[in-house]
């Protein structure tokens, strides 16, 4: 390819059907001077499969500065380098932010070439809104800790999106319909692109007992997408959120205290800065 100037490019490769690598994605591997890749070894399947002979490099999450140095090296020095992960888009629950701000912060050019990702696949076809979603990526593997980050989320309007391990998933769903009630609606797609895809809508409560009875449903790779929580009425929220909020009105505006009462409470921000401005 030869580029004057340094190039960083980030393609995305497919989550499980080889059919799904986009053409350009072929070309900038197969014309690019090194490729980055998270597990070597892994990517070379890929690699045979589209006769792509570019040398890899090692880049996964533990790369150490030196790591990220040498690649910066070889990108100055004028080559063209290719970042790439196990699956789907690099930077999504996958390395490389560091490897992308440094290279931007030098005035090397970054740039994307798009294709699959786990959790866009899996929102496009799960028949919840997705209009506005968070993607929080995977939730902390110990069950205490994810009942806490599960709670901060509890009040959240917008459709969530989460990775899960297998070996996690009926434990995650069961913390859920405690969280977030029974009734929430919810969507387990596992396996996206591969033989046993299967993509599954029902209430918390009951797709929790769907996968627990169905050891099936405990295998291959999983994204979970939660129903955004109804928006909350003022007119429902308890005293003890009520009190806290009053304490934060004391000290600061009005949208700061709601952002900071919701953290605290768990409670909807929204309905925390719309009782303040009833309270005017
Ligand atoms: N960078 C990837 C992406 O763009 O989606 C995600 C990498 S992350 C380390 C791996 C997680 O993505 C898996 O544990 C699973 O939650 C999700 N995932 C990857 N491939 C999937 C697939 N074919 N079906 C469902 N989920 C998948």
């Amino acid at each position: 390819m030869g580029p004057d100037k340094a190039l960083l490019y980030i393609v995305a490769t497919p989550i499980g059907n080889l059919a799904d690598m986009v053409p350009r994605a072929v070309e900038v591997l197969q014309s690019a001077d090194l490729v980055a890749a998270e597990d070597t070894r892994h990517s070379q399947r890929l690699f045979s499969h589209f006769n792509i002979e570019t040398p890899l490099a090692a880049y996964h999450d533990h790369s150490d500065d030196q790591r990220t140095e040498w690649l910066l090296g070889q990108l100055e020095g004028g080559k063209t380098v290719a970042l790439i992960s196990d699956a789907g888009t690099p930077l999504i629950s996958d390395p490389g932010y560091r490897l992308v701000r440094v290279a931007r912060e030098r005035g090397i050019q970054v740039v994307p070439i798009p294709g699959a990702c786990a959790f866009v696949a899996a929102l496009s076809a799960a028949g919840l809104p997705s209009d506005r979603f968070t993607f929080e990526g995977f939730l902390p593997a110990k069950s205490q800790a994810r009942e806490k980050a599960l709670q901060k989320l509890a009040g959240e309007e917008r459709t969530m999106v989460f990775y899960e391990a297998p070996h996690r998933v009926a434990d995650t769903i069961s913390a859920m319909a405690e969280i977030f009630g029974a009734e929430r609606e919810a969507v387990i797609a596992r396996e996206i692109s591969k033989a046993f895809e299967t993509i599954h809508l029902a209430p918390l409560a009951e797709l929790s007992t769907w996968v627990r009875e169905d050891p099936n449903q405990q295998r291959g790779e999983i994204v979970l997408l939660v129903r955004g929580a109804e928006p909350q009425k003022t007119s429902e929220l308890d005293p003890e959120s009520l009190r806290v909020m009053q304490l934060l009105m004391g000290e600061l505006p009005p949208k700061r205290a709601a952002a900071i009462a919701a953290e605290i409470t768990g409670v909807n921000k929204k309905a925390l800065y719309n009782w303040s401005l009833e309270q005017k």
